[in-house]
């Protein structure tokens, strides 16, 4: 049986399970997250810093993990407006996304930099999910593949390869980022086999690699039914609670196809 990571990225929003006026929605969405953890799937949630208290008190009980959407590289000092890993590993925090586009297009992130981030989060106890992806131009030049192995490469060359072993990696092809329009399964194929095939050339064997991108209630089963596809990191849907039980639902479905 496959066991699949779901997380979902609310970004800086307030999804409908913070604040919501529907019990009976609520309950079912907890009912599947902790079947689906008891069947040995990782559901992960990235709220908002000040949000994260909230959540760890709604999901108490169901097994659900807390992750946070960004993290700096130091533990502490001068550095306005940052939370540090250390800080986030005592909220309770186990996850930590990092390199996500929108933080690499607006804050200018670079990979030398999102390397740091994912050793001082691996250093502190924390699992990096590490998003590599291209851009449209990039993939209209053919130089997808390349893209995203320079973006292991300098990643790995901070990280080192044992550290890595603890991370997992998200593609997400930018252009299919809130879009509506997800990159289609042989594309996702081949860009995980590319990613699969660069990992375990520099010694890490087993990296779960998940998709992003545009995954919705409507395509779920198709995309968690990619040989080499191990979970998915939901933006937009993971604000309804509707079609996050819905992603959820699919990949305890897909684990036993
Ligand atoms: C994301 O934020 O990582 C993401 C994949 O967003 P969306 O699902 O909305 O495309």
């Amino acid at each position: 049986m496959r066991h699949y990571f779901i997380v979902g990225n609310h970004k800086m929003n307030v999804s409908e399970f913070e604040n919501s006026q529907e019990p009976e929605l609520k309950k079912r969405l907890l009912n599947t997250f902790t079947k689906a953890v008891g069947e040995g799937h990782t559901i992960v949630l990235c709220p908002t810093f000040v949000r994260m208290e909230h959540i760890a008190d709604v999901v108490d009980g169901t097994g659900v993990a807390l992750g946070s959407q960004n993290c700096h590289w130091e533990n502490s000092g001068a550095y306005t407006g940052e939370v540090s890993p250390s800080m986030l590993a005592e909220m309770g925090c186990t996850w930590v996304i990092v390199g996500h586009s929108e933080r690499r297009r607006d804050q200018c992130e670079t990979d030398e930099l999102i390397g740091k981030k994912a050793l001082a989060a691996l250093t502190n106890g924390l699992r990096p999910i590490i998003c590599i992806g291209e851009s449209v131009e990039q993939r209209k030049r053919g130089k997808t593949i390349d893209v995203i192995s320079k973006q292991i490469d300098s990643i790995h060359s901070v990280c080192g390869r044992l550290m890595l072993d603890a991370s997992v990696i998200a593609y997400e092809p930018v252009w299919a980022i809130g879009t509506g329009i997800s990159a289609t399964t042989e594309q996702i194929e081949e860009a995980h086999l590319a990613i699969r095939k660069c990992c375990r050339e520099r010694g890490i064997l087993d990296m779960p690699i998940l998709y992003g991108g545009s995954v919705s209630a409507d395509n779920a089963d198709e995309i968690l039914s990619c040989q080499h596809v191990s979970g998915a990191l939901v933006g937009g849907a993971s604000l309804s609670m509707e079609y996050f039980r819905s992603i959820v639902e699919s990949a305890i479905r897909c684990a036993h196809a």
